[in-house]
């Protein structure tokens, strides 16, 4: 989608820090980190938000990425969060489906 941020960087059109990528998804480092680790995982299949995707493959290669992601390549050894905001209500602010993993550190609830 032209006009998509998250299509924008899987593109290269605005550079990111890409910290995985393969032919349906792409991760990087968020450029505001709320944690000392901060990685975006996203589809490259643009989606705005879950509540929009009825594919249960898709999301479940998109949670296998993120498993793989933050376990194998990102050592979060310790344990991390998961975090999926849907929607206004939900605290989303960019509208392409995307999976938020942070960790290193002890998170407050
Ligand atoms: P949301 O609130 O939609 O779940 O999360 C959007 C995330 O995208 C935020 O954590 C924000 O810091 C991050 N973000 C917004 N714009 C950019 C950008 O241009 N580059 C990167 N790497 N992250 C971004
Ligand atoms: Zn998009």
């Amino acid at each position: 989608m032209s006009d998509c941020l998250f299509c924008k960087i899987i593109a290269g059109d605005i550079p990111s820090e890409k910290v995985y990528e393969d032919d349906e998804h792409y991760a990087f480092n968020d450029i505001n980190p709320k944690a000392p680790t901060h990685v975006l995982v996203i589809p490259k299949l643009h989606l705005a938000t879950l509540s929009e995707c009825n594919d249960p493959t898709l999301l479940g290669k998109l949670m296998d990425r993120v498993r793989f992601i933050a376990d194998d390549l990102l050592h979060l050894s310790a344990g991390y969060r998961v975090v999926i905001n849907v929607r206004e209500g939900g605290g989303q602010e960019v509208f392409h489906l995307h999976i938020h993993i942070l960790g290193g550190k002890k998170l407050p609830f």
